[in-house]
């Protein structure tokens, strides 16, 4: 930190002395002084990364790294728990690396007795121990993290300085900037802004192949006999027991099922997940991109969310990858771009998105929609096929790919009129990957419309017709995609038709859903009264 005293003294770190005595010997006659801060640099469980801006400048001499597991963290929402294994697993690992630097790590585990059980609890006891000037930290994911951090400064009787996370690919800042005036701020843009930005998959300013979007070419249906390929293990060490344990102990009522834990834990074994992808899945990632299938979990995905949302990989790293494997003539453009797409478009945009619009854009509910969560969320007790399906995957690995969450989980939801915020929770607890800046927007914007269309154009509702094509859930269930009406009929279809009449006047102006209020404009009084019968009794039905 640079600061100018009124005596013209500047107070700088170690590390900025040298730059600043260049400067100083033709700019100003400024007397230096060197001012060893000692600081205390705390580390949160999703900025795992040797790169954060929390450790950048670090001094190993004297400054001082505060790690803690704390109770509050893993039960502000009660997390699958893979997902609070792979946290303190990963937490535990980065430490050792950390120290095998010889960085001092101050580390507190979460069954420590005198453990607070919050972030700030910790770091009050953490000064009691070091004697340091001030504590830095990056900022974190969560709105309600950011907003309690501004008063720690105050609380702790210490400078506290809130580091930016420059992690992503897009600053808030810029991305403030972009969206800044324009009339249409939709993602597809932003993306095509960003690869003019890095340059990646352009050329002489132009998309290479001549398109900013395979989105089209990636929607094919998965042949019966295509090779998918078989995915790595991940041993779990001493120290990924000692957590495996801990959690079935201590949080033996959440979510979800150990005995499949099967996630890496440290930079290495994330570095060696990437590789698996880009040599064994990239290749057809876009073709099936859309695809599901009962039985096979991942396909072609990469299920390297948690790793990059945990620091194990960086954002840019996995993009550059991915376009090494196209410029050796390994993978088609097709997958690469839209590979990239979702990470240099979606992921960074939900993020701007998210700080834009935060504290305000939890509480929208643009279509009012207020049932309670079915309770075959939690259970997967349902005879729909699909849902059934994607809720046991997701309790086996704390994963589902996006269809799945988009067009089965999301899609019910959104028919059924779920409340928002009981939908968000779902998806906070669920998934390995889930922090709240990324899930939110995706899940309140993208597959419930709660904003009322800011991320994305039209609500993602789709009839039986869509699992029936993208899937094989549809053969072995009770009902029947291609059955409209009746007690064998599918109920997303119905459900679909209502969902369209309940909502007719939020939606019928939309200029993206005129061919379905078309379609219903042609169907008869009768029709249409049979439809809501229908779905209102089976919505009755739903247990909550
Ligand atoms: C309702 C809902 C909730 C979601 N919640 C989360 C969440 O909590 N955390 C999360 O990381 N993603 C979330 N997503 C986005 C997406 O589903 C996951 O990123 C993806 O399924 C992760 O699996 P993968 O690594 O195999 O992704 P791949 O299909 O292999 O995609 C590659 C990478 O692109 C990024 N990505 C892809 N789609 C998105 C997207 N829409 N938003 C942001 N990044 C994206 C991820 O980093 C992902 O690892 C959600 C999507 C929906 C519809
Ligand atoms: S028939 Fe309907 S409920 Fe059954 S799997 Fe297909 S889409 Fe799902």
């Amino acid at each position: 930190m640079l600061r100018d005293s009124g005596r013209c003294d500047v107070l700088i770190e170690r590390g900025r002395l040298l730059r600043i005595l260049k400067l100083q010997a033709w700019t100003c006659p400024i007397q230096v002084r060197r001012l060893h801060m000692k600081t205390l640099r705390l580390l949160l469980g999703d900025q795992l990364s040797r790169e954060v801006s929390a450790l950048r400048d670090i001094d190993r001499a004297r400054d001082i790294v505060l790690m803690a597991e704390v109770e509050d963290e893993a039960t502000y929402v009660r997390h699958h728990k893979q997902k609070i294994v792979l946290v303190l697993s990963a937490m535990r690992h980065f430490a050792q690396s950390l120290r095998a630097e010889g960085i001092r790590v101050d580390y507190v585990r979460l069954e420590d007795k005198e453990n607070t059980g919050t972030l700030k609890g910790e770091l009050g006891r953490a000064l009691s121990r070091h004697r340091v000037d001030k504590i830095i930290v990056t900022e974190p994911g969560e709105w309600r993290l950011w907003e309690a951090m501004q008063s720690w400064g105050h609380d702790l009787g210490k400078p506290a300085e809130i580091l930016e996370d420059d992690r992503f690919l897009c600053s808030r800042r810029d991305f403030t900037h972009w969206v800044a005036g324009r009339k249409n701020p939709r993602m597809e843009f932003f993306y095509r802004h960003m690869r003019l930005k890095t340059g990646w998959l352009i050329e002489g300013g132009k998309p290479k192949g001549g398109r900013w979007n395979y989105d089209l070419e990636n929607r094919k249906r998965l042949p019966d006999k295509i090779k998918i390929p078989p995915r790595r293990k991940c041993v779990p060490d001493a120290e990924t027991r000692a957590v495996i344990n801990l959690v079935e102990r201590r949080f033996a009522d959440h979510f979800g099922d150990l005995r499949s834990f099967n996630w890496a834990v440290t930079r290495d074994e994330a570095l060696e997940a990437l590789h698996h992808f880009i040599t064994d899945c990239l290749p057809k990632f876009g073709d099936y991109q859309d695809a599901m299938k009962s039985g096979e979990d991942l396909l072609f995905h990469s299920v390297l969310s948690p790793y990059i949302n945990l620091g194990l990989l960086g954002a840019r790293e996995v993009c550059e990858a991915a376009l090494d494997s196209y410029q050796k003539g390994a993978a088609p453009l097709q997958a690469v771009e839209g590979f990239i797409r979702q990470i240099l478009g979606w992921r960074e945009y939900v993020r701007g998105i998210y700080w834009m619009q935060m504290p305000n854009y939890a509480n929208t509910n643009f279509l009012d929609a207020s049932r309670a969560l079915p309770r075959f969320y939690w259970t997967g007790e349902t005879d729909m096929k699909c849902l059934r399906e994607c809720i046991d995957v997701t309790r086996r690995n704390a994963y589902a790919h996006h269809i799945q969450r988009l067009m089965v989980t999301g899609n019910f939801a959104l028919l059924a009129g779920v409340a928002p915020a009981e939908v968000e929770e779902w998806y906070l607890i669920v998934y390995a990957d889930a922090f709240e800046w990324v899930e939110l927007p995706n899940t309140h914007g993208m597959a419930l419309y709660a904003d009322g269309g800011l991320l994305g154009s039209k609500p993602y509702a789709a009839s039986g017709a869509y699992i029936d094509r993208m899937s094989d859930y549809c053969t072995g269930c009770a009902y029947n995609p291609k059955i409209k009406l009746g007690s064998h009929a599918c109920p997303f279809n119905y459900l679909y038709w209502h969902f369209l009449i309940a909502n007719e006047a939020k939606l019928k102006a939309n200029p993206r859903m005129t061919m379905p209020y078309r379609t219903l404009a042609r169907m008869t009084e009768k029709r249409r009264n049979q439809i809501v019968q229908e779905a209102q009794q089976f919505l009755a039905r739903l247990e909550s």
